[in-house]
């Protein structure tokens, strides 16, 4: 007999049950390298401050719906040029998803989303919900872009928007700045470059939008250091970020979001000055795990790196890393580009000391 709980688990799309849901790691009592976030608190002051400014948000009143003021804030902050236009995102995912409902046909299963494997995941993910097919370009081993299969696959598949990490999560590399340009150039749609770590990469595509017109830059707050915000921006063609702005719901960024990141981006050299903290230690970092045998370590331009264990099982490092209380990211791949790796974030001095000590003592362990 069907109930009404399997007549509507019936009408769930069979790609939505296929879809494994994204994981977050429970990170109760441990030190949190997992996620690349910023391991920084604002300071005192700015704290004060800010919690003076949200005492005068109206809460019974709906946000400004195009947050306006924060727009323009992020433009000056992020050096948008003037002529392009810029619609925000409770964070870069929803602008991700927002492309994706753009371009997506849901009656020809012809659009076709494309990115590079190992790649940052929501791309894939928010393609298979949106009906959109994905089409990843597997990377060479050194993670750089792999331009002949890069060529082929975008002659023969037409996609209609590619997604290029820049630093590319997980593997921290900006790729060739020449194959990006000449990706942009041959696409027969929009390309997003995602600069989601740019604090830490710094360089950007940013200044060359006026040279693209089928360019797109996204920007996030997340990794600055206000990742609970919520907050990401996508900058581009006025004619085109016009379309993706009728898809974005109205309200969609809270007005504690938009008080707080106008506040915090007036007050940008603390977090610019957190971001060289963290881009210094990344070195230190490097050179130290770069110092221990049976690791391949990856460079990293971002604020996390991606390291392969040699002759141990991945999996047991990581469990022995989480024993000894830090948490980083297990990449869970027995073969291929991330076969064995795990990625951690960078953190505060301490909380590098306390991975390199959980570090070494797993590699110890028989
Ligand atoms: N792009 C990349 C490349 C990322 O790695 C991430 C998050 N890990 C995001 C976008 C999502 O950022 P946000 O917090 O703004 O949704």
């Amino acid at each position: 007999m069907n109930s009404p709980l399997k007549n509507s688990m019936q009408k769930i799309r069979s790609v939505i049950k296929d879809i494994q849901a994204y994981q977050v790691a429970d990170a109760r009592g441990l030190i949190k390298l997992d996620a690349m976030e910023n391991p920084y608190q604002l300071s005192d002051g700015l704290k004060g401050k800010l919690l003076a400014r949200l005492g005068e948000a109206e809460l019974n009143r709906y946000p400004d719906p195009s947050a306006a003021a924060l727009r323009d804030k992020l433009r000056e902050v992020m050096h948008v040029p003037q002529d392009k236009a810029i619609v925000l995102g409770n964070g870069s995912d929803e602008l991700i998803q927002m492309l994706a409902m753009a371009v997506a046909e849901h009656d020809s299963g012809e659009v076709c989303l494309m990115s590079f494997d190992p790649g940052f995941v929501m791309y894939r993910m928010i393609a298979d919900f949106t009906g959109i097919n994905y089409v990843g370009v597997s990377l060479n081993q050194d993670f750089s872009l792999d331009m002949e299969s890069t060529r082929r696959t975008i002659a023969e598949r037409q996609p209609s928007i590619i997604f290029i990490a820049y630093p590319n999560n997980p593997s921290a590399n900006c790729y060739n700045e020449k194959e990006i340009e000449e990706i942009i150039s041959s696409a027969p749609g929009m390309v997003v470059l995602d600069e989601a770590y740019h604090p830490f990469a710094q360089t950007s595509f940013m200044g060359r939008l006026s040279e693209y017109d089928n360019l797109l830059v996204m920007r996030t707050v997340s990794k600055m250091g206000l990742a609970g915000l919520r907050l990401g921006m996508l900058c581009g063609h006025p004619d085109i970020i016009d379309e993706i702005d009728k898809i974005r719901l109205p309200y969609n960024i809270n007005v504690l979001t938009q008080l707080t990141a106008e506040l915090v981006l007036d007050n940008i050299t603390e977090l610019d000055q957190q971001a060289e903290l963290i881009r210094e230690q990344r070195e230190v970092l490097l050179q130290q795990m770069n110092t221990q045998s049976d690791l391949q370590v990856f460079p990293s331009q971002a604020n996390f790196i991606l390291f392969r264990v040699l002759n141990k099982n991945a999996n047991d490092v990581f469990e022995s890393i989480k024993q000894s209380g830090v948490l980083i990211k297990n990449m869970k791949a027995d073969t291929g580009l991330l076969s064995n790796c795990l990625r951690v974030t960078v953190g505060t001095p301490d909380e590098n000391r306390a991975f390199m000590s959980a570090l070494t003592k797993a590699m110890k362990n028989e």
